[in-house]
């Protein structure tokens, strides 16, 4: 068979640019939800579908993590994004067996991802034979049986590996977790070893929890929001409905991101006339245009202006009763920090001093900050140290576990923090295991496990022989698509459970499954009834999620039903769990987690009040669950980025139109691009000053300790973007970011921070 390097290939060139825009939502985004959930979905199944999204009575929104008010609820309580991820979940075409033998492996590699996704929904479960071609139908029970054959005759079952991505269910991930422990590993790689890895592990030793501190209504009461290296109005579009309520109650915002983006510049709230008008609500009173990879000097210099303005007038910069009361470590970050130099700061953060300053004395001047994050910051070399000095600065202020202040995460996918709550993380405290262990009457595994990375590594150290992954796209998702499409090639098996077709199905280990599992918009019914799974949103609250659409067809089973059916065939006598009893009945599985996990108290009753319940979080209120009860201020040293003559930093960013791997469409409308995804953003002078100019082709080169990656043929299309900086789509760039290009502490790929160079495209 006819094997390919797991790129999407080319869009027809139909590429057009035209202006950024300067506000994001309104009327055009109505439109365009609409014309997704109607066209793909269609009038009746598509509208039913809205009316449920993010309503106590129906379903947590599958794609982004941002959530939900407490207390009243609209009824359209959904963005453009969320409305596009429902649409192409309740899609009501179909890919059956007719579809897939028709079409072999390697002709599917042929389409781009956009087009993967617009075929419609799979509908029963399919595997790709040794040396085969095309996919073919295999019943349920078979595919299990084949799952278990190949794990069971593995020397080790460390030689498997669990993937989770962030949508699966509280459930779903507690029962996988369960089942890879009782078959004896802890290799349970996951998505946020790809994004907010670096904020779990800043935080955890600095506050004492891997999560944010604030809730939803901070936000209004807050005076002064810092917004870095995120782009709210693509990702998290709702959180824009939160940051004009801020503004509108008086808070000022600082973004720092090296693009202008439009949902940064102005709302237009689609839930108000005026919005729909056109008019916007200003939201940045300060844009830092910091350069890729500029973050950490920037935070650097920001605290060296608060320790100077304490200076000039003591006391009132720095917030020194909570510093007394709360923290350690002071004198040694004021030492470090103040022996940074300026020209150190401005010249790496592309900043200047002034505002640099100024932005200090709106902090200074503000009692309550909530600083917010995304992956601008995580996915960067120095990732973990760069999140903890945005702690530090907060900890000055004394801005952590008070009204309208605090640490804000945003996280990417629906259940990406619920999942690891559950369980699916490779290093698991012992505090854990001893629990799960306890409540199941086995011994976990105690060895940690592989990450994301080193999980792909292992796979192409053929020390890894077999491919699990509980939904997403993994190959598309991951850095070094080339080295991970190889990796997966040199599996016995992979298995995806999956909702519909994707790249990563196309780069099958020597046997492959696909199985399909119901989306979350579907009615899942089991032995004991119709049930509902629960997801963790990014501020801690666990909520209720019910499907009530028609499955897309009566051969899908649920993801707990898969995993348990997995588990069952796997182990068999060898597990202490009836495993088909518990998933028969998903208040069942909850019994078990209330039993295991910290929190969870009454949560088959908490979880049926509308809106769920908020877990734990001991920084909320200033309770730092570190080992020495403080929350600790850290040095972090800031390494100067050198670039040699003609490198520039790239950044991969997503389009309008997609989430994470899934591509909806072809546009950027807020950054005006149309039709392409293979170009790559500069600005005028760079181009100039290589003898290029707009709409040339360009392959591009990065480089990584001596090694060098290529992906061809991408536009060049010149960009308001500092000096130095470009910025290309993901996943068409991931092919660049180097397996080995890893943040320090966290291991996550530093997707914010590739050296490349451009090369003119052959003609
Ligand atoms: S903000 Fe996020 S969770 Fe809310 S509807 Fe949009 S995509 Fe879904």
């Amino acid at each position: 068979m006819t094997t390919h390097d797991g790129t999407c290939p080319p869009e027809p060139d139909t590429l057009s640019v035209g202006h950024p825009k300067t506000a994001a939502a309104g009327f055009t985004a109505v439109v365009k939800s609409m014309a997704h959930v109607w066209g793909e979905a269609g009038f009746f199944r598509g509208t039913r579908a809205l009316m449920l999204l993010n309503q106590s009575s129906g379903y947590d929104c599958p794609s982004c993590a941002w959530p939900d008010p407490d207390d009243v609820r609209s009824r359209t309580e959904f963005c453009e994004n969320g409305a596009k991820a429902i649409a192409w979940e309740a899609d009501t075409r179909k890919i059956g067996r007719e579809f897939f033998a028709q079409w072999s492996v390697a002709d599917l590699a042929q389409q781009t991802d956009y087009w993967h996704g617009q075929q419609g929904r799979l509908v029963e479960p399919l595997v790709l034979r040794p040396g085969g071609t095309h996919y073919e139908p295999i019943a349920w029970d078979a595919a299990f049986t084949l799952m278990a054959g190949e794990l069971n005759a593995l020397a080790s079952p460390d030689e498997a590996l669990f993937y989770t991505s962030g949508r699966a269910s509280n459930e779903a991930a507690f029962l996988y977790q369960l089942f890879v422990r009782q078959f004896g590993t802890n290799n349970l790689p996951d998505c946020s070893n790809m994004c907010h890895e670096s904020s779990g592990s800043a935080l955890g030793p600095t506050v004492g929890i891997g999560k944010g501190t604030v809730k939803l209504d901070d936000f209004e009461k807050a005076q002064l929001i810092l917004v870095i290296g995120q782009n709210p109005g693509t990702n998290h579009p709702r959180m824009l409905t939160a940051l004009q309520k801020a503004k509108r109650a008086g808070a000022k915002i600082v973004a720092v991101n090296p693009l202008p983006e439009a949902g940064l510049l102005a709302f237009r709230n689609p839930q108000e006339v005026g919005g729909m008008l056109g008019f916007g609500t200003p939201l940045t009173d300060t844009y830092l245009r910091v350069r890729v990879g500029g973050d950490a000097a920037l935070l650097q210099g920001l605290m060296k202006a608060v320790f100077a303005l304490d200076v000039e007038k003591p006391g009132t910069a720095i917030d020194r009763a909570f510093v007394a009361e709360y923290t350690e470590g002071f004198h040694d970050l004021r030492a470090a920090t103040e022996a940074v130099p300026w020209d150190f700061v401005v010249e790496q953060s592309g900043v200047s001093r002034e505002q640099i300053e100024d932005v200090a004395k709106q902090m200074a001047a503000s009692e309550r900050i909530i600083a917010c994050w995304a992956m601008g910051v995580t996915q960067t070399p120095n990732a973990v140290g760069t999140i903890r000095d945005l702690v530090n600065l907060m900890l000055l202020r004394g801005a952590i576990g008070k009204p309208g202040a605090g640490l804000c995460p945003v996280r990417g996918h629906s259940n990406v923090q619920g999942d690891r709550t559950m369980g699916i993380y490779e290093k698991p405290s012992a505090q854990f295991l001893d629990a799960l262990g306890k409540e199941f009457a086995f011994d976990p595994p105690r060895l940690p496990g592989h990450d994301t990375v080193d999980g792909i590594r292992a796979m192409r150290d053929g020390t890894a022989k077999v491919f699990v992954a509980l939904g997403g796209n993994f190959l598309s998702a991951t850095p070094d698509t080339a080295a991970t499409a190889a990796a997966l090639r040199n599996c016995r098996l992979t298995a995806h459970v999956s909702i519909k077709l994707n790249r990563s199905h196309l780069v099958p280990g020597r046997t492959a499954l696909i199985l399909p599992c119901l989306g979350r918009t579907e009615t899942d019914r089991q032995a004991g009834g119709v049930q509902f799974v629960t997801t963790e949103n990014s501020m801690g609250v666990v909520q209720k999620s019910q499907g009530k659409l028609t499955p897309a067809s009566p051969h899908l089973l649920s993801e707990p039903a898969i995993v348990a059916r997995m588990a069952a065939a796997t182990l068999g006598k060898r597990s202490t769990i009836d495993w088909l009893n518990l998933v028969a009945d998903y208040d069942r599985i909850r019994e078990r987690i209330e039993r295991v996990i910290p929190g969870f108290t009454n949560y088959n009753q908490r979880v049926r009040r509308p809106g769920g319940f908020y877990l734990p979080n001991g920084p909320r209120d200033r309770r730092f669950t570190t080992p020495n009860g403080r929350a600790n201020f850290t040095v972090n040293p800031a390494a100067a980025n050198r670039l040699e003559p003609g490198q520039l930093v790239m950044m991969t960013i997503r389009t309008h139109d997609q989430f994470n791997t899934t591509v909806y469409g072809l546009d950027d409308r807020y950054r005006g691009i149309s039709q392409g995804r293979r170009v790559v953003l500069l600005n005028a002078d760079d181009v100039r000053e290589r003898g290029l100019k707009a709409g040339d082709a360009v392959d591009l080169v990065s480089h990584f300790r001596g090694e060098t990656r290529t992906a061809p043929r991408f536009v060049v299309i010149e960009y308001d973007i500092p000096r130095g900086s470009a910025a290309t789509y993901f996943p068409e760039a991931n092919v660049l970011v180097p397996l080995d290009s890893v943040a320090a502490v966290s291991n996550t790929p530093t997707s914010k921070y590739v050296v490349i160079t451009l090369q003119r495209a052959a003609t």
